[in-house]
C-alpha cells in the first residue's frame, strides 16, 4: 500500500496558514471515516485519467476534479486552444469576442438555451437562477429536493450551520424527491408564492444510492411548474455534458426554464454558465450581478475546444459505455468474495455502496484499500468518468478492486 509523506508533512504547514489546512470536500475530514491516513492530500501533476500525488503515487482518477475533468487532465486539443487565447488577451477591462462565441456555441448546442451568461463556480449560477426567478414572479419561496447541493451560498445552507440566519432560508421549502403528490401539497399550500423550483437532474445526493427520476416524474413536474408560474431551474453544475450535451433536461426529456453549468464546461478550465429561455433574458439583463473575473477570455477558448471535441468523441455515449463496463466489473469482483456492491445513478456518474453493512464504514474501508493501491474513489459522493479512461484502465481498477475486496473480507470473518 502507499504511503503519504511528502503529503503529510505539506498538510502540516497548510494546517497553519489555511482554514482547516484544505477546506471543503477535497479536505481530509469531509465524509472520511476511517482512516484519514488512507488518502494522500496534495497532487503534484496530472495527465488523462490519472493523477500523481506528492509522494509520486500514480491514480486512476475516478473523481475527476469532482467534475471538470471531461476529456482527461491536459487534453492537448483545449490546452492547445487556451493557450493560443492566452498569448493574446485574457482579462481585459472590455471582453474579447470570444465570449460571443462560446455563447452562440451555448445556444446552438443545449436544447433550452436561448442566451448564456458567464461566471466562474457552479454558485454563481445557481444564485443566479434564484435571483433570476425571484425578480421574474416578485414571489419568494424557492423548492428543493432533499438531498440537493446548490453550492455554499447562504441560501443554499441549513439553518443549523455557523454563520448562516433564519433569515437567509426563511423561504426555503423541501420536498422529497420522485413523490409528485408531495410536490403538488407542497405548491397548493404556497400557491401565489413560489418563485422557483431547483432541481439537479436527478437525485445525486451524498451517502445515499443515488436515484434517476420515476417515470414521467419530470414531466409532472414541469406541468405542476407551468400550472403554478413557477420557473423550473435545473442545476446541471454536476451532471452537464455527461449525460447530454444537449442539456441533461434534454437526456430526461423535458425543458427547464434556467439551466446551470459548471464542472464540465471548459475541461478544468474556470468558467461557468446560466442558460435560459428567451422570456427570462430581459430578467437577468435587469440585474446586478457580475464579478472580476467572470469575462476572462482563456477559459471561454477552452471551452469551445471541449465541447467540440466532446461532440466529436459522442462523449456522453462513451461515458455511458465506459461507466457500465466498469461498475459490471466491479460489482461482479464484489460478488466474487460474496459481497453486495451497488452501482446506481447514471453510469458516467456512478454511485457505490457495498450494501453488507448500514453503517457504510465496510465500504470506506473497501475504498481506502482501493485509493491505497492507486485507484480513487471516494466513500460518499458519486464519481466520475472521463473521455481519456480506457477499457485497460477499467481492467486493472478491476483487480485493484477484486484484491481490496479480499483483504476487507479477510479483515472482517463475521461476514461469512
Ligand atoms: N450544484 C451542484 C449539483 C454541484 O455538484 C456543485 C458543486 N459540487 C454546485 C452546484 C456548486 O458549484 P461550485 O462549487 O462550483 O460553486
Amino acid at each position: 500500500p502507499y504511503t503519504y509523506t511528502k503529503s503529510r508533512e505539506a498538510f502540516d504547514r497548510a494546517f497553519r496558514v489555511i482554514p482547516s489546512g484544505i477546506y471543503g470536500h477535497q479536505g481530509p475530514s469531509e465524509g472520511c471515516y476511517i482512516p484519514q491516513t488512507a488518502f494522500p492530500l496534495f497532487s503534484s501533476r496530472a495527465q488523462g485519467t490519472r493523477f500523481w500525488d506528492l509522494d509520486d503515487n500514480e491514480y486512476i482518477d475516478y473523481m475527476c476534479g469532482y467534475g471538470p475533468n471531461v476529456l482527461g487532465y491536459r487534453d492537448p486539443d483545449v490546452d492547445a486552444a487556451a493557450q493560443a487565447q492566452a498569448k493574446i488577451e485574457d482579462v481585459v477591462t472590455i471582453p474579447s469576442a470570444v465570449m460571443v462565441d462560446f455563447a452562440e456555441l451555448l445556444v446552438d448546442t443545449v436544447a433550452s438555451a436561448d442566451w448564456a451568461f458567464f461566471a466562474k463556480n457552479g454558485g454563481d449560477t445557481t444564485t443566479l437562477a434564484v435571483l433570476t426567478a425571484r425578480a421574474a414572479t416578485r414571489r419568494k419561496k424557492i423548492v428543493f429536493f432533499d438531498g440537493f447541493y446548490h453550492g455554499v451560498a447562504p441560501w443554499t445552507q441549513k439553518l443549523d450551520y455557523p454563520g448562516i440566519l433564519e433569515e437567509d432560508v426563511a423561504h426555503n421549502l423541501y420536498a422529497p424527491w420522485n413523490d409528485l403528490a408531495a410536490l403538488e401539497r407542497l405548491f397548493s399550500e404556497h400557491r401565489g408564492q413560489i418563485a422557483g423550483l431547483i432541481a439537479q437532474p436527478y437525485m445525486h445526493g451524498n451517502f445515499v444510492d443515488n436515484q434517476l427520476p420515476a417515470e414521467g416524474y419530470w414531466a409532472g413536474v414541469r406541468k405542476l411548474c407551468d400550472d403554478h408560474g413557477v420557473v423550473l431551474i435545473v442545476d446541471d453544475v454536476r451532471a452537464g455534458f455527461r449525460l447530454d450535451l444537449a442539456g441533461s433536461d434534454h437526456y430526461f426529456g423535458f425543458e427547464a426554464d434556467l439551466i446551470c453549468f459548471c464542472k464540465a464546461l471548459a475541461n478544468g478550465y474556470n468558467v461557468s454558465a446560466l442558460c435560459g429561455k428567451e422570456s427570462l433574458k430581459d430578467v437577468v439583463s435587469s440585474l446586478s450581478y457580475t464579478g472580476s473575473y467572470w469575462m476572462s477570455a482563456v477559459p471561454f477558448a477552452a471551452g469551445i475546444a471541449s465541447i467540440t471535441k466532446l461532440k466529436q468523441l459522442d462523449g456522453p455515449a462513451l461515458f455511458e459505455r465506459l461507466g457500465t463496463e466498469l461498475t459490471t466489473g466491479l460489482v461482479s469482483a464484489a460478488s466474487d468474495h460474496g459481497l453486495h456492491l451497488v452501482a446506481s445513478g447514471a453510469p458516467a456518474l456512478f454511485y457505490l455502496r457495498l450494501a453488507d453493512d448500514d453503517s457504510l464504514m465496510l465500504h470506506q474501508e473497501w475504498v481506502a484499500e482501493c485509493v491505497q493501491r492507486g485507484v480513487f474513489l471516494t466513500s460518499h459522493h458519486n464519481h466520475f468518468i472521463n473521455a481519456s479512461l480506457t477499457s485497460a484502465d477499467i481492467a486493472r481498477t478491476v483487480e485493484v478492486a477484486h484484491e481490496a475486496f479480499g483483504i476487507v473480507k479477510a479483515r472482517h470473518p463475521e461476514l461469512g
